[in-house]
Parts: C-alpha cells; sequence; structure tokens
C-alpha cells in the first residue's frame, strides 16, 4: 500500500559544529550563566526524524543564546539515527534499534543488552543525572495541536502552566513498553525537586513545529529565570488559549492489524458523549467511555498489541 507523506517543510540542521561541544560528549554543550542557578537541560532528537526540537536548538546557537545564570546544556540526543533522515522515508529514522525513550530506568541502562540508543543512553545518563530540570523536545505524526506531557508529577503539571504555552497539558503515565526521559529516576519521583516535560510540537516537518520548538525553549528558559523576558518577549507571539489539563484515564490497545478509526482523528478532539464508537477492531467496537472524553495521539496505523489511542478527562 502506497501513502502520501506529508509534505516535509523542514530543512534537517546540519549539527556537525556542535559535536565537539565543551562537555566530552559528542553533540551535548553547556552554556554557563556565571551566576548560580539551576541546571537546565533541552533536548532535542530523542527521535531522530522530529526535526523542530534541531532547528529550534540550531536557531539558539545561532542567535548566540547565552543564559544569565545556572547551566544550559543542549543535547541532540539520537545523532545515529538523525544521521539517517532521508525526505523519501522520513518514518524510517525514529530511531536505529530501539526506541530511545523508551530505555530510561536504571535496570536497562544499568544490564546486560545493547543496542545503537543504549550506547548513547548511558553516555548521556550523567548529563541528565546532574540536570534539575529537563525539557524534551518532540513532535507528532499527525497535525495536531502541541501539548506538553507532563508525566504524573504535580512538579510537571506545574511547570506546564507557568510556561503558559502549547495551550494542552497531558498528565499521563508513560508507557508499558519502557521509560521515556521525563519518568527517569527522580524526574517521575511523586515527591523531590528534579522536574521534566516533554513537548509535542506539532507535526514532525512543518516549519510551524520548529517555531513551536524554539518558543517552548524560551518559555521554559523564562520559567527558570534564566533569559532576560524583555529580549525573549522579541521573539515570542503572544498566545492567548487558556491552557487546558487532560488526565489520561485509559490507552486502547489494538487487538488485531485490522483497527481502524471512524474518522481522520488527529488528537485532542473531544468527544461529547458516552458511547461514541471511535473505530473498529476487528469484530470489536471502541466506543468512548465517559462524556466528554479527549482523544490523545491517535496512532497512524496501530498493529495488535499498540497502543490505537490514550483517551483523557479534562480536569480544572
Ligand atoms: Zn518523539
Amino acid at each position: 500500500m502506497t501513502e502520501l507523506l506529508p509534505p516535509i517543510e523542514l530543512t534537517p540542521p546540519d549539527i556537525a559544529p556542535y559535536r565537539r561541544g565543551n562537555t566530552g560528549i559528542d553533540h551535548v554543550t553547556t552554556l554557563d550563566g556565571g551566576r548560580p542557578g539551576p541546571h537546565a537541560v533541552i533536548c532535542a532528537l530523542v527521535h531522530g526524524n522530529e526535526l523542530g526540537g534541531a532547528v529550534a536548538l540550531d536557531r539558539l546557537f545561532r542567535i548566540g543564546l547565552k543564559p544569565n545564570r545556572g547551566r544550559l546544556t543542549l543535547v541532540f540526543a539520537n545523532t545515529a539515527a538523525y544521521r539517517g533522515f532521508d525526505p523519501e522515508r522520513p518514518y524510517a529514522s525514529r530511531f536505529v534499534d530501539e526506541d530511545f525513550n523508551r530505555v530510561w530506568s536504571p535496570d536497562v541502562l544499568d544490564g546486560p543488552r545493547d543496542s545503537v540508543e543504549l550506547r548513547r543512553a548511558r553516555q548521556l545518563r550523567p548529563v541528565f543525572d546532574a540536570a534539575d530540570v529537563i525539557l524534551d523536545l518532540h513532535s507528532m505524526t499527525a497535525d495536531t495541536a502541541p501539548l506538553v506531557l507532563c508525566g504524573q508529577t504535580v512538579r510537571g503539571r506545574d511547570l506546564g502552566r507557568r510556561m503558559g504555552y502549547p495551550a494542552w497539558i497531558v498528565a499521563d503515565e508513560g508507557h508499558a513498553a519502557g521509560r521515556r526521559l521525563i519518568d527517569y529516576a527522580g524526574f517521575a519521583e511523586p515527591e523531590g525537586d528534579h522536574t521534566a516535560v516533554l513537548v509535542e510540537c506539532g507535526q514532525h516537518w512543518r516549519e510551524e513545529t520548529a517555531v513551536t520548538a524554539l518558543e517552548s525553549c524560551l518559555r521554559f528558559l523564562l520559567v527558570q529565570e534564566m533569559i532576560d523576558p524583555a529580549w525573549a518577549e522579541g521573539i515570542l507571539r503572544p498566545h492567548d488559549d487558556p491552557q487546558r489539563v487532560v488526565e489520561v484515564t485509559e490507552a486502547i490497545t489494538a487487538e488485531t492489524d485490522t483497527f481502524t478509526f471512524n474518522a481522520p482523528y488527529v488528537g485532542m478532539e473531544i468527544i461529547p458523549r458516552a458511547g461514541t464508537p471511535l473505530g473498529r477492531d476487528g469484530a470489536r467496537t471502541v466506543v468512548t467511555p465517559y462524556d466528554d472524553c479527549v482523544l490523545i495521539m491517535p496512532a497512524r496505523r496501530p498493529k495488535s498489541g499498540q497502543t490505537a489511542v490514550r483517551l483523557g478527562r479534562l480536569v480544572p
């Protein structure tokens, strides 16, 4: 089956100039604010085909961003996958051997298993161990409104709120298949002072997605009081959409390889009535379990055993 590819509006930036960095780890650069403050880490390319974050970090370097306190570390994560990006096969370079965003538990990182992604994760682990706060930049397959994934901590949700953008904040539990970076170690502990959020900045290859990624970086740094608000205002666009918080309640897992949705959902649709059919999975009709059910990041073509869509409730 041939499938129409979405337009590739973004050009993958040349990240070779950032390879040497200044930390002894390839593609990791720390900018010193010269005064005490938090250690903030912004991470792009956890998924090798998600170009928006890389474009945003390249912009930050080019505009000569310097924090005015603390330390800011900029990370291009899965550079091996990124090197394989091919606009003719843009989905293929998400990872080399395995999903880089499912390996972030100590037992996996300390374990005997080996892969391109695990080697890189073990290299980067000290960076995240030394971080107070992490912004992880991602993007999505569908043309979905940007959203913050804040995990389950109050701290993550609060950081999303203080950033004030994107308009959707999604509190979720992560994936059974393995831990995400934002769920690593102290970042997911209910108590503590380490905070991590992930921003899904829009569709992988849209120009707008890179703009959202850059704005997310600046808003994240404003919350950390690491950049000058007046300077940032010259770059940021005004957003007055009120933020809404969704708590993920469940995942719909495909039981067959023929799961199909009844409509071309892209995510963040609010389905008013409980019992509304969403799609078919073999002989099963999948329906919404409650009123005002929010659809979160429906999968493009879920296979048996994979998450087809997650469902969430709006919370005050
Ligand atoms: Zn991603």
